[in-house]
């Protein structure tokens, strides 16, 4: 397959990239470098089997070029990040919903297999947990900035299923769980490389609120595995929603204590208060668990990460990092 990653110089986008090529198939690369990097590909650059194009999503010539020989789509390419969404509310949308339009719209002419990422605040303040794809959904009110996420991605949802519905479109939609690994940087506000590099620097670990909320983390390349499985069971993936994470749980205070443990480091924690840590027009969720059973039995999906093996890669990775800064 030839396969265009959009977002291919980000965190997942490159990883995607790597498996792709590990299994022998083209990997495009599309990426604006607005919070992707050059470097995340860098060791990919000059493989036959890797093109790079730097372009914008809503650009739908550049996409359009992009595509033309490709047999696949994965969509990644988003604006991501509290603070970039909840600072940047109409580039969030531009890009999130008018971009995807434009992916979707060049995809749906050229029928080609198209999976849209979509993500786990779709289910917003839903009480179902863990949450199920066919569960309704539960946003906050449009006052608050972090909803416009969630809701630019629930469109495209709306949008990938109705040109697969009305005009054949070959969709795919994945809502991705907070996915953690090597290359995630702690810029755009996630916990995990956020906490490691803190630890690793003996600065105290900032816990937002008291700590109590929890997340699951999953793997990217549990993640990345389970992008190709789809690409490769699109006879039974197409037309279907599909959460990708890992279910275990656990809570920011104790991801806090466990990263300080296998750090070996001396640092404390920090509380503080939700109104520092994050600009006005934010609302925490208080509790994120996948339902995966769907994916594991169309997919045979089954993350086999865990949180200490996910940890033992990010510290390697910062300390790798720090060490050659
Ligand atoms: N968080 C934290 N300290 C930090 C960064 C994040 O306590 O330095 C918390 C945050 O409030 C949230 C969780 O960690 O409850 C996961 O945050 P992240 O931004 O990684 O993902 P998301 O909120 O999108 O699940």
């Amino acid at each position: 397959m030839k396969v265009l990653v959009t977002g291919g110089a980000g965190f997942i986008g490159s990883h995607l990239c790597d498996l792709l090529i590990s299994a022998g198939h083209h990997a495009v690369a599309f990426d604006d470098l607005s919070t992707g990097t050059l470097e995340n590909v860098a060791h990919l650059s000059g493989h036959p089997l890797f093109s790079f194009v730097r372009a914008d999503i809503r650009d739908a010539r550049a996409v359009e070029g992009a595509m033309a020989s490709c047999d696949a789509v994965v969509h990644l390419a988003a604006r991501i990040g509290l603070k970039i969404i909840v600072e940047s509310p109409l580039e969030t949308i531009e890009v999130n919903a008018r971009g995807t339009e434009t992916v979707l719209e060049v995809a749906s002419r050229r029928r080609v297999r198209t999976i849209v990422a979509s993500t786990s605040e779709v289910y917003g303040h839903s009480t179902r947990i863990p949450s199920a794809e066919s569960d309704p959904i539960c946003f906050g009110s449009p006052t608050i900035g972090r909803w416009s996420y969630a809701c630019a991605k629930a469109y495209d949802e709306f949008y990938a299923l109705a040109l697969h519905q009305e005009r054949g479109l070959p969709a795919i939609v994945v809502r991705l769980f907070n996915t953690v690994g090597p290359r995630q940087t702690g810029r755009y506000g996630m916990v995990i490389p956020r906490f490691v590099t803190q630890a690793l620097a003996g600065e105290p670990l900032t816990v937002y609120g008291d700590g109590t909320q929890t997340r699951c983390f999953c793997s990217v390349d549990d993640v990345v595995g389970a992008l190709l499985a789809m690409l490769e069971r699109s006879d039974v993936a197409v037309g279907q929603v599909f959460n990708i994470g890992n279910p275990e749980e656990t809570s920011i205070e104790s991801l806090a204590k466990l990263v300080i443990e296998m750090t070996g480091s001396a640092s404390g924690i920090r509380y503080v208060p939700f109104s520092d840590a994050y600009p006005v027009g934010f609302e925490e969720i208080m509790r994120r668990v996948p339902n995966i059973d769907k994916a594991r039995e169309l997919l045979g999906f089954s993350p086999r990460s865990t949180l200490r093996s996910i940890l033992d890669d990010v510290i390697a990775s910062v300390d790798r990092r720090e060490r050659t800064a």
